[in-house]
């Protein structure tokens, strides 16, 4: 439980030194409650505090951390409940499954086909950032054996999922230095899971069939040395998983109940592509931080990949794009310039159009704070003066020979001053971006 000012101020020295930069103790201890200051700026903080006060500031949902080098991943650590309150920091990570029945040329080119799940969405990449080796086969050798063989094929994070320890020590053994998160514990192999996580110093699973044995079962994992810990409730329909990943979140959240205080791993593996992907959404919305999945259809995985990058997005910051001239194509000084706003998504829509429309054009990208065309227009953010303004701070007039403006169809109303404060006849685009290629070809 967070402690208040007061109740760490009554874990310092006293002594008013200052040596924290702080009159007082008491303004240091205030600084702490909100987080605006470390404990180790206080040099004179006894142990003993130290302890407390380390135990009460750690995160509520703990990070877990797996892969190594630049593929590393980060789960967990979140802080609220709803993006809106403030933001989700760590986006959730999708694994996408290999099968240790397959061996040789078959493993490496499903991996091979892992690896190529990369893709860019608005001028931001996103892809599968994790291979979930599943022990299918039951064998301990296959295991191991498909695990080396993953790991020298794919730089991404590996995951390793069985529920025999003899299986999991075999191939932890082979891809410790992968740093692979090992799923999962049971109650009945708590002990023996434990020890091979610790033993490889791999983060590991924990899985029940109930948010209380769950609880019950972290508890067990971390008295045997391992701190690291995901959970997994399974065995639960849908709705009913979802309902227990939110009590989970608001427990650990909301009460600061430490034994559920972890982040979550959920497995997607019935139905087809198309069920996967909206069954996957479903738990990135509540709140799975590692998703694993079995299709490698792009078609499932890009909307599944667009949820994560859409529900981690911080809500205060739209996604934007730098304010300038951009060019499709190699424009010259007869082709179009047409203008629309710097939020990311309507830049990309644009871009895309015009790409298509195979014209080479001008786009003059307008500042106007990450906001699209009609909220910046009903914003005032979009008017004739910023139009006109970046008109000259990006020169556009040396650019072309012309002076036609193409304006987004949604904002027609601002022809006749926007005409005035540029002196460029100005006409009005389509309403639609996809009408563009059409208006580029026929009416430009
Ligand atoms: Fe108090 Fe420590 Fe700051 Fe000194 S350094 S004023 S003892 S909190």
């Amino acid at each position: 439980m967070a402690l208040t000012g007061l109740e760490i101020f009554k874990l310092l020295p006293k002594t008013n030194c200052k040596k924290c930069g702080m009159p007082t103790c008491l303004a240091f201890a205030m600084q702490l409650a909100q987080k605006r200051a470390r404990l180790d700026a206080c040099p004179d903080v006894s142990e003993e505090a130290k302890q407390t006060l380390a135990a009460a500031s750690a995160p509520p949902i703990r990070l877990a951390k797996f892969g190594s080098a630049d593929d590393q991943v980060q789960v967990g650590q979140e802080t609220v409940m709803f993006r809106h309150e403030e933001k989700f920091y760590n986006p959730t990570v999708l694994a996408v499954t290999v099968s240790d029945k397959l061996a040789g040329p078959d493993l490496k080119k499903r991996v091979e086909t892992i690896n190529a799940l990369q893709f860019e969405r608005v001028g931001t990449k996103i892809g599968v950032k994790a291979v979930a080796v599943v022990n299918e086969s039951g064998s301990a050798e296959s295991f191991a054996a498909a695990a080396a063989a993953v790991k020298d094929s794919t730089s991404l994070a590996m995951i390793l999922v069985s529920d025999a320890p003899e299986a999991m020590a075999a191939a932890a053994g082979k891809v410790a230095e992968a740093v692979p998160l090992l799923a999962c514990a049971t109650a009945g192999t708590a002990e023996a899971m434990a020890k091979i996580a610790k033993d490889n110093n791999c983060p590991l699973v924990a899985k029940a069939e109930s948010v209380d044995a769950l609880a019950e079962l972290t508890e067990k994992i971390k008295a045997s040395g391992v701190e690291d810990i995901v959970l997994n409730l399974e065995g639960t329909g849908l709705a009913e998983q979802l309902h227990g990943l939110s009590r989970i979140r608001a427990l650990s959240l909301k009460k600061n109940f430490r034994p559920l205080g972890y982040p979550i791993v959920s497995f997607v593996t019935d139905g087809d592509a198309d069920a996967q992907a909206a069954t996957a959404i479903s738990l990135i919305c509540k709140y799975s931080s590692i998703v694993v999945v079995e299709t490698v259809e792009p078609y499932a995985l890009l909307p599944t990949l667009t949820a994560v990058m859409n529900v981690f997005t911080d809500p205060q910051k739209p996604v934007q794009v730098e304010p300038k001239v951009y060019t499709i194509g190699e424009p010259d000084a007869d082709s179009p310039v047409m203008f629309t706003t710097n939020f990311s998504l309507t830049y990309y829509t644009v871009e895309s159009d015009v790409e298509a429309s195979r014209v080479p054009s001008y786009i003059l990208v307008v500042d106007t704070e990450g906001t699209s065309v009609l909220t910046a227009y009903s914003g005032d953010k979009l008017n004739e003066k910023t139009v006109a303004d970046a008109i000259a701070k990006q020169k556009v007039e040396e650019l072309v020979k012309h002076r036609k403006l193409i304006i987004p169809g949604y904002v027609a109303v601002m022809s006749g001053k926007l005409e005035e404060a540029t002196g460029w006849e100005i006409m009005v685009g389509p309403r639609e971006s996809s009408m563009l290629p059409k208006y580029l070809q026929e009416v430009w």
